[in-house]
């Protein structure tokens, strides 16, 4: 019998992909979430997210992604789930706003990650779907690609059970000091690590609210035009465009085109707000398409989903000890980039957990600064 127990709070990416590995290391995990995992509120519910090494400067992200693609593939040979679809990656460097795209060539190549630097001939001529209007050039990354999220969230829970794990319902709320308390009781397990996501924010009001922001994201599902494949994930790349503020997805098993302008500090309330797409989003969303994607105007909005990142100052994760309270470890801190590093992060985590090693400097509460775009790793 394992002679630890360990509770995991939070069954999106992070918290489920923690309770996996920690289950593989031979402890007795129960897993908590208020709510069915793959629920439509979670950050992690959508049918897709991006997978790209694409980091600027970082070098830390860009090999952990890359690491965490070789996992996510081995997770798919053991489930037989299809879980990532390697379509590619685009970036565009936009005049006057390169420096981003800049940094990652160079990491690249210092990584030794594959990739070809288009000129903006070379993009319109493989990927004709792009109008290539005020692009001064796009790298292209073949093996990045995009994760079916909900899909992914669900086999690791799946896996996580098969394997011996526990989950279970239930709200966990903090005592005035931060304790986490489950039915007005502390929790009884020797390691209890906290993956609630944004919702972090509110449980730690001291030690994560000061570190951190909510924000809202609309990402809009436009239809394929009838009868082609073009728009296909089969035969179009995922894209990321910081000089329009927007990234998007090709259609994924049918999901149509997904687009999104983030709007910096759209406000959410992560309890009580409808998920449903504000006509400002839409507006801007559609006019980005019109510019972007001029094949897909007149297509028709097929789906939509209002969603929620918890971004640090610096958009580094965050995994450490609660300051007080020697058995709780905070994991999460999204900053909009956490999805495709799950595997990788869930192993990290478990690491630390099980105190084999401390957490890495960029994780830690105390210390957290703002970066430049140029230095931070999502370029923002
Ligand atoms: C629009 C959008 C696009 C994104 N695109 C990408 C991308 O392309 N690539 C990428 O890598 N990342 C992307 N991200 C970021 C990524 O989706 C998130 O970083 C990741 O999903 C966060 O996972 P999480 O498990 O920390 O949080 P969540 O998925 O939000 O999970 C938190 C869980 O905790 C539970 N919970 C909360 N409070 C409690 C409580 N008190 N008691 C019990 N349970 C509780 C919730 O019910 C929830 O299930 C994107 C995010 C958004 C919003």
């Amino acid at each position: 019998m394992p002679s630890v127990t360990v509770t995991v709070v939070g069954g999106g990416i992070a918290g489920a992909m923690v309770a996996l590995y920690l289950q593989r290391r031979r402890v007795q995990v129960t897993l908590i979430d208020r709510w069915q995992p793959g629920h439509a509120r979670a950050a992690s519910t959508d049918y897709n997210r991006v997978i790209r090494a694409i980091s600027g400067r970082d070098e830390f992200y860009t090999r952990w992604a890359r690491d965490a693609r070789v996992r996510w593939l081995e997770l798919m040979a053991e489930t037989g789930q299809n879980l990532m679809y390697e379509c590619g990656a685009l970036i565009l460097a936009t005049e006057g706003r390169c420096h981003w795209e800049d940094a990652t060539s160079g990491t690249f190549d210092k990584v030794g990650v594959p990739y070809h630097r288009f000129t903006p001939e070379d993009m319109r001529a493989n990927f004709p779907q792009f109008r290539a209007d005020e692009v001064s050039y796009a790298l292209f990354e073949p093996e990045a690609g995009l994760l079916m999220a909900h899909r992914c969230v669900i086999t690791t829970i799946d896996l996580f059970r098969k394997e011996g794990g526990i989950v279970k319902r239930g709200t966990v709320r903090t005592d005035a000091g931060e304790r986490p308390l489950l039915d007005g009781r502390l929790i009884e397990a020797d390691v209890i690590i906290i993956a609630t996501g944004a919702w972090m924010a509110e449980m730690f009001p001291h030690t994560i609210r000061p570190i951190s922001t909510i924000m809202g994201i609309n990402v809009l599902y436009t239809s394929t035009p009838d009868g082609s494949d073009a728009f296909d994930m089969e035969n179009m790349p995922c894209w990321i465009d910081h000089g329009q503020g927007s990234f998007g997805l090709p259609s994924s098993e049918g999901s149509g085109v997904k687009a999104a302008v983030v709007i910096p500090n759209t406000p959410i309330d992560i309890n009580n707000d409808e998920r449903l797409i504000e006509r400002q989003s839409l507006n801007r969303t559609r006019s980005y398409i019109r510019h972007r994607l001029p094949g897909l105007v007149g297509q028709r909005v097929v789906d939509s989903k209002f969603s929620q990142v918890i971004l640090t100052p610096d958009t580094h994760f965050i995994v450490d000890w609660h300051p007080v309270h020697e058995n709780v470890l905070l994991a999460g801190g999204c900053s909009g980039h956490l999805f495709k590093h799950g595997p990788m992060f869930g192993d990290f985590v478990a690491g630390v957990a099980m105190r084999d090693y401390g957490t890495a400097d960029r994780f830690k509460i105390a210390g957290r600064r703002r970066l430049s775009p140029k230095e931070s790793p999502s370029g923002r």
